[in-house]
């Protein structure tokens, strides 16, 4: 690897790293330090800012489209806004030498901390240290301790610190010739911006007040801060200006002398699951404001926060043992899944950067319920279930888009934003080439009915699938019985004009992951159908007269399903659509220097129509998600075939064969997959982590340990687990919940080892490679691994 983990990181397998400051880096490590609690991420910019930042907080849920192209995900008011002036200078990279800099974000806390040592032009050294915390505990408040202390000087110490609303979004226009390359400071300067807000008030009638409108989508936001110093400041003032408010204190700073200052922010928004609450925002940001500055300020916000933190890594905390640097490549892809997601609103999701940038603008894809969903349904079913709502929340929107597509039904946006409506870009930024994606990348649907099912069956919540589980499958296989057209010169029905998830080819008929996974989701659907009206009638009667369900309808699902044209096989392979077979087989001749495929010459990502590469998975995609459909030989048969025509150009691609490589036996790549997702921020082995978190990929990178490494595959309705572990590896340990019970998993060559939580007595079966295995709660189960792994995972378990 190029830039390897190692470069800036320290062994302890808990902390992310930053030694130095560099210019070229500080983008990238804004991306890995973003602090956040799913309602909220900041970006780890400097607290005073540096020319060439990419700073943004982003409150999830809050969109807006005034004056852009394609709805944004909003860069909210900056709450940390804080800078510190010595005898009059900014102390700040551009201002004075760097003496010493060094960051920490600790994953188990998910604090930031700092320490800079400024020299200024006089001589005069000074350090900041901070401390930056996004509560996980009451997502409404963020919190800044700042200590100032002044090494070799005694002089006057300012501090100013606020919020400061004159924020734009990125907008990457004009554009300049591929390839040009700016000096970092000027970076994010030669961009467009975007203004998706204006100020509705501000005071500081005991707390500083800003408070702001999304000028498209009328979202009100408030920001509300109060500070408190040790010592007192000798003087104390207020500045506002428009869309900026900030306290002035002066200070005097003796050598050795720490002064500290500690900032709590609360957030409130006219979107929060709580807005029926009474009063204004202004009134509920300085009521939860008093609120926390009562029950202890700073500290108690932090030690609140890291109970909850504690909590969470005691559900899902996952370790390559004897490896710090893949532990904490885990641990750091885990605890960005846990920032990105609010298990507290059903209203929001996870957009393709999580709150850690703009890329994609915020917009959330299948990666949710494919890449990301089962690290949730597995460890935090709450916020699995949250997600799914969001699905539900957003039903509207996609009943819209069916029928701007010319369905009945709902048909899920391949880019959803707050209202489920399409916001997916048609064109690329300079207009050359189209993007089919909105039009094509039907499959989305089925994506989402795919994520339902997974979630009831590893939670038992079936009250879900009646509650809002149905409507959602029923309305959505309204829109795939609408989207067949009869088949061309034969009996049944076919999907034409798709993309799969493989995007490289547009305009397609029968991709077979589109048509598999449709014919499932409409198989599903005609079961859950009559199980409602056999099992739960008044439930059955009641979604019946909201959408006026017809019983004929479940028979048309059931004819669709029954009708759609299957798989094409040759020599074991399936076609992954229509004609696919005889597209140029390009072959693959080049690699990088992370040893991934380069495109063959003469190719990019919008010319591959004509041949067989693949930008990732789609049939191997398909075998992944239905396991138990496939046997293995034809897994194989398949992996062989469509492996070496990837060209892995996404991040989503590396986690999916890496498991599926494990899963047929052929484990060459099997690590080096696993390097390549795992470090893809980490490392930055795209190239953009500047821009934000790759979070589909953190979501892979946990399934290869759980059901790369560990084999875990749901078969039969049971856990089943069919290790595998490099050579080299010491073992693997992860944590499950399963209908309500934790299991902690540990393998080793030898064995696989047990733990089955929760109330003494209960009791759950799993399999093993292949064999039932009885789990009691408080008894750990040793299980001997037998033969050569890997073995392939049985097709079905008896
Ligand atoms: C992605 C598509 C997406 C398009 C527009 C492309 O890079 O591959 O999935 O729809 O960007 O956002
Ligand atoms: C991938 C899609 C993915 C999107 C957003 C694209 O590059 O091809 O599968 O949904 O990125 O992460």
């Amino acid at each position: 690897m190029s830039d390897g983990p190692g470069s800036d990181m320290a062994t302890d397998a808990w902390v992310v790293e930053e030694s130095r400051f560099d210019p070229e880096r500080a983008n990238f490590y804004e991306t890995l330090f973003t602090v956040g609690n799913g309602r909220l991420g900041t970006r780890g910019s400097l607290e005073e800012g540096h020319r060439g930042q990419l700073s943004g907080t982003y409150l999830n849920g809050v969109y807006d489209s005034h004056d852009v192209p394609v709805i944004d995900l909003v860069n909210v008011p900056d709450w940390v806004d804080t800078t510190v002036f010595v005898g009059g200078v900014r102390l700040d990279v551009d201002t004075c030498t760097v003496v010493t800099h060094h960051r920490v974000l600790d994953l188990r806390d998910g604090l930031l901390t700092r320490s800079t040592v400024f020299e200024d032009t006089e001589g005069r050294r000074t350090r900041l240290d901070t401390v930056r915390c996004a509560s996980m505990a009451d997502r409404r408040i963020c919190g800044l301790r700042l200590e100032v202390t002044p090494e070799n000087h005694t002089s006057e110490i300012r501090i100013e610190t606020g919020i400061d609303g004159d924020r734009r979004n990125l907008e990457r226009l004009p554009l300049y010739p591929e390839g040009t390359v700016f000096a970092p400071e000027t970076r994010w300067e030669k961009w467009a911006r975007a203004k998706h807000l204006q100020e509705s008030s501000r005071s500081a009638d005991g707390a500083l007040y800003l408070e702001m409108r999304t000028i498209d989508s009328g979202v009100d936001l408030a920001f509300a801060a109060a500070t408190s110093f040790d010592p007192p400041p000798q003087h104390r003032s207020v500045r506002q200006r428009s869309e900026r408010v900030t306290e002035e204190t002066v200070h005097v700073g003796a050598p050795g002398e720490t002064l500290r200052m500690d900032k709590l922010v609360v957030i409130t928004t006219s979107r929060d699951p709580d807005r029926a609450a009474t009063g204004t925002l202004h009134d509920r940001c300085h009521a939860v404001l008093a609120e926390h500055r009562r029950a202890g300020g700073f500290d108690t916000v932090v030690a609140e926060s890291r109970a909850v933190w504690q909590r969470l890594w005691e559900d899902c905390d996952c370790e390559v043992v004897g490896n710090a640097q893949y532990t904490r490549a885990l641990r750091f892809c885990i605890y960005h899944l846990l920032i990105a997601a609010n298990p507290d609103d059903p209203t929001v999701n996870i957009g393709a950067n999580a709150l850690a940038g703009e890329r994609y603008r915020g917009h959330v894809f299948w990666d949710t319920e494919i890449f990301m969903l089962p690290f949730f349904i597995l460890t935090q079913p709450d916020t699995a279930n949250a997600l799914l709502r969001y699905r539900h929340h957003t039903l509207d929107g996609a009943r819209v888009n069916a029928r701007e597509y010319g369905t009945g039904g709902a048909r899920y946006a391949w880019e959803s934003a707050d209202t489920g409506r399409e916001e997916c870009p048609k064109f690329t930024a300079d207009g050359a080439n189209r993007f089919w994606t909105r039009e094509e990348e039907i499959h989305v649907s089925a994506d989402v009915a795919y994520g339902i099912f997974r979630y009831v069956e590893a939670t038992g919540d079936t009250a879900f699938l009646r509650d809002v589980g149905a409507e959602i499958l029923f309305e959505t296989s309204r829109f795939w019985v609408d989207r067949v057209e009869p088949a061309v010169g034969g009996e049944g029905y076919e999907l034409r004009q798709v993309m799969g998830p493989d995007e490289f080819h547009s305009h397609i008929d029968n991709n077979a992951f589109t048509n598999r996974l449709a014919q499932w989701h409409l198989t599903q659907a005609v079961n859950l159908f009559d199980e409602l009206r056999d099992q739960h009638p008044e439930a059955f009667a009641a979604l019946g007269s909201k959408i006026g369900l017809e019983p004929k309808e479940r028979d048309r699902w059931q004819e669709v399903a029954d009708g759609l044209v299957g798989a094409r096989f040759r020599e074991g392979v399936i076609e992954q659509f229509t004609g696919y077979f005889e597209r140029d087989d390009v072959p693959i001749t080049e690699w990088d220097e992370n040893n991934m495929p380069r495109y063959p010459k003469g190719y990019h990502h919008f010319n591959c129509e004509t041949t067989q590469l693949l930008k990732q998975p789609d049939v191997v995609m398909l075998m992944y998600l239905l396991p138990d459909e496939f046997d293995a030989e034809i897994k194989r048969a398949n992996f062989d075939y469509y492996e070496a025509r990837t060209l892995h150009k996404s991040s989503l691609s590396p986690s999916i064969h890496a498991i599926m490589g494990i899963e047929v036996g052929d484990t060459t790549r099997a690590v080096q997959y696993f390097e390549r997702s795992a470090f893809v921020d980490l490392s930055d082995n795209q190239g953009n982590t500047d821009e934000g978190m790759h979070i589909a990929s953190a979501g892979g990178t946990w399934q290869i340990l759980v059901n790369g490494f560990g084999g875990l595959r749901i078969l039969g309705g049971r856990v089943a687990l069919n290790p595998w572990l490099p050579d080299d590896w010491e073992g693997i340990r992860f944590r499950l919940r399963w209908r309500g019970r934790p299991i902690h998993v540990a393998v080793d060559h030898e064995h696989v080892t047990l733990r089955l939580g929760g109330p003494d007595g209960g009791t759950e079966e799993v399999i093993v490679s292949g064999k039932p295995v009885q789990l009691t709660a408080g008894t750990p189960a040793q299980v001997a691994l037998e033969g050569t792994m890997p073995q392939a995972v049985p097709s079905t378990v008896t």
